[in-house]
Parts: structure tokens; C-alpha cells; sequence
């Protein structure tokens, strides 16, 4: 495979923050680090997590089970992190399923920080509206104006995370986190964090899972 430079690039500058370890030890614990690269995106965003492919899906577009990163050659620090976001989302929504889900498992610090965290103690995955809640009721004009994407469930803690961590990346940040109420980011933020530790701590006491869970 040819050298991605420019992925070389976004790597290093995500590596003087902390938390691009933290995400990227939790992945590995999981089996589940992404592949990446920083070559453009299918949707012309700076950055794009592919997971799961679809059946009308060409093969050269097809991901393996840890999903896949794509990012703009001009991506920054900032980028990266948030699709991390998505990646270890995924994988602790996968990890409490695992973990609840199925019969003869107990709860543990994770799964009911989870449940706590998420607002809803009989969250599933056709369930989602928790973070909405959440920002809400710390930011309504927010919520209000941007409920379609930036403030959605899926999106609104990748954008906390990746804005919070590394708000000041090599590259100009794409999309207007000047929109997004500060509070709510750090909050987010801290939130995320949190329950990614103990996930994680959840995730080293077991074996190395053979793959993800694909859903
Ligand atoms: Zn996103």
C-alpha cells in the first residue's frame, strides 16, 4: 500500500493529546481499530466512519469489522478524534449488549454507568433519543436548531469530543463548533471519557473478543 502521508500527518498532531490514546488502547482492547486513511471521503465531509456495508456496496468500498476512517487529505487532530468517537461509540454500545444482553451475564460498573449516563435505564438500540434529551435540557436553541445532525444522538458527543480534546488543530476545524454552546461540549465530553474508562477496564479483565460485534 502506498504511504499515506497526509494520514502520517493528522496522526502525529492527534498524538500530542491523551485522549487519541485512550480511544485508540480501548479499540485495540476491543480487537476493533479501524482501518484509516486520508485520501477524501465518499460524502465530501472532512471525516467519515464507515461501519458495516451495504449489499449494493462495490467491493472496493467494503470494510472489514472494525469499520473503516476515511479523512480529507487536509483533515486535523480534531477530525480524527471524532471519528475515534464513533468508532469506540460503537464498539461500548456492542460491549453493553454483550454484557446485558445475554443470559447468565451480570451488570457491572460499566453497564450501569451506562445505563445512568445514557438517561434511559432500559436503553436498546431501537432507543436512541437520550442524548437528545440531554442536550435539550442544556441547550435548547441548539437542540432546536441543529437536532437534524450536529445535536443528534449519533453525532452530538463525536463533535464533543473531537472540538473539546483538539480545538486548535494544524488545519482550519470544518464544521462550526462556535455553534455548539461550549457547556454542552465539556460535558459531553467529560461523559464520554468516563464511561470509555470503564469500558475499557470492563474490556482488559476479559480475552481479546475475536472480532467486533457487527450489527
Ligand atoms: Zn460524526
Amino acid at each position: 500500500m502506498a504511504e499515506d502521508r497526509n494520514l502520517t500527518i493528522i496522526q502525529r498532531l492527534a498524538s500530542a493529546y491523551p485522549e487519541t490514546k485512550t480511544l485508540l488502547d480501548y479499540l485495540t482492547n476491543r480487537n476493533a481499530v479501524p482501518e484509516k486513511e486520508a485520501k477524501g471521503t465518499m460524502t465530501g465531509a472532512t471525516g467519515e466512519f464507515q461501519y458495516g456495508n451495504t449489499s449494493d456496496m462495490h467491493r472496493t468500498l467494503r470494510v472489514g469489522p472494525a469499520g473503516k476512517i476515511r479523512m480529507q487529505p487536509a483533515a486535523n487532530a480534531g477530525t480524527f478524534i471524532h471519528e475515534l468517537t464513533h468508532a469506540a461509540d460503537l464498539q461500548m454500545d456492542a460491549q453493553y449488549h454483550e454484557d446485558v444482553g445475554k443470559a447468565g451475564r451480570k451488570e457491572n460498573q460499566f453497564t450501569r454507568a451506562y445505563n445512568r449516563l445514557r438517561f434511559n435505564p432500559s436503553f436498546d438500540q431501537n432507543n436512541r433519543n437520550n442524548f437528545e434529551k440531554m442536550v435539550n435540557l442544556l441547550a435548547p436553541n441548539f437542540a432546536a436548531e441543529q437536532g437534524d445532525y450536529r445535536a443528534s444522538n449519533l453525532e452530538v458527543r463525536a463533535f464533543a469530543v473531537g472540538d473539546s480534546v483538539a480545538p486548535e488543530g494544524k488545519f482550519a476545524t470544518p464544521i462550526g463548533r462556535k455553534e455548539i454552546p461550549p457547556h454542552l461540549n465539556a460535558t459531553m465530553a467529560t461523559e464520554f471519557m468516563i464511561l470509555l474508562e470503564l469500558a475499557n477496564r470492563e474490556t482488559i479483565k476479559k480475552p481479546t473478543p475475536a472480532a467486533p460485534t457487527v450489527r
